[in-house]
């Protein structure tokens, strides 16, 4: 297992590996739990080498969001990888990414508009330009991405599609907590009682599903529903629920085909954000 920090080296080691069979690139934020632990075996099994980037984007929090607390853990991070059979951690620092004077964004339009987009002005732009960067420097055979993050993974094949990028993508589904709250870095900033309530966004979903599954067609209801039982719940603040075509993202209001139920909360100071996708018969 190595550890890269700078691009140079990574662009180098990475043009190395490609030339000697297939290169898989996990990206993520570090502070990895399971759910990071699926997308990396998943990159094991398909490729010859696999590349973890373990990298705290500034670019894609907006100003008052958690980028100084977000937690942090490299040594036990660079264990995890190389357990689950990573080849290398690249892990820059803020300036090997975004030398002073960078200022070139990558927007993917209209999709990084909806929900989250809406909710985190920018986080997207972020994100798409972050990944574009890695996709670049790494120039993996394959991407591999959570469910968990539905739209995020909606921008990033968009993106590798409109800019034409030789990259593989694979999407792999959300990892849970036994009682189905969707494991995220971010649970680790919840109290036990937070986190005793924060399930309720899952279960919200699910319910909506189940209703979809007894024959439900109607947004509406569904929606009206899944605020309901969200905004009955003590200490959490809903932020938005929605159903969506899973190409367009944009909300609908019969439900028809491949649709994904998604929603955001805040439980105290921490977002957590959750979707499920649903085939409608
Ligand atoms: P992050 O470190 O939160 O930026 O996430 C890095 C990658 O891990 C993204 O592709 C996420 O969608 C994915 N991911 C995060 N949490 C989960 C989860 N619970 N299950 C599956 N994938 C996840």
């Amino acid at each position: 297992m190595h550890v890269i920090r700078t691009v140079s080296g990574m662009r180098r080691t990475a043009e190395r590996l490609r030339r000697r069979g297939t290169l898989g690139l996990v990206p993520t934020m570090g502070a990895l739990h399971e759910g990071h632990r699926a997308l990396i075996r998943e990159s094991v099994e398909r490729c010859r080498r696999t590349v973890v980037s373990i990298f705290i984007n500034p670019m894609q929090f907006g100003s008052g969001e958690d980028f100084r607390i977000y937690p942090r853990g490299l040594s036990r991070d660079i264990r995890t990888a190389r357990d689950c059979g990573a080849d290398i951690v690249f892990t820059p620092d803020v300036d090997q990414m975004y030398p002073s004077g960078h200022c070139t964004r990558v927007v993917v339009a209209v999709l990084a508009l909806r929900w989250e987009g809406a909710s985190r002005p920018g986080h997207f732009e972020g994100v798409s330009t972050v990944v574009a960067k890695l996709l670049m420097i790494v120039n993996p055979t394959l991407a591999v991405f959570g469910q968990k993050d539905f739209q995020q993974w909606r921008i990033i094949q968009q993106l590798v599609s409109d800019l034409q990028l030789p990259v593989n993508l694979r999407m792999v589904p959300t990892i849970r907590e036994q009682d189905g709250l969707a494991m995220s870095s971010r649970n680790t900033s919840l109290s036990k009682a937070q986190r005793a309530h924060a399930v309720v966004l899952y279960r919200t979903l699910n319910n909506a599903r189940l209703m979809i599954g007894s024959g439900e067609r109607r947004a509406t209801p569904l929606i009206t529903s899944m605020r309901r039982s969200i905004m009955a719940e003590p200490g959490v603040q809903l932020d938005y629920v929605g159903i969506a075509d899973t190409k367009t993202l944009a909300p609908l209001r019969r439900l028809r085909g491949r649709v994904v139920l998604l929603g955001a909360v805040r439980v105290g100071r921490t977002r957590l954000i959750d979707n499920l996708l649903v085939e409608v018969a």
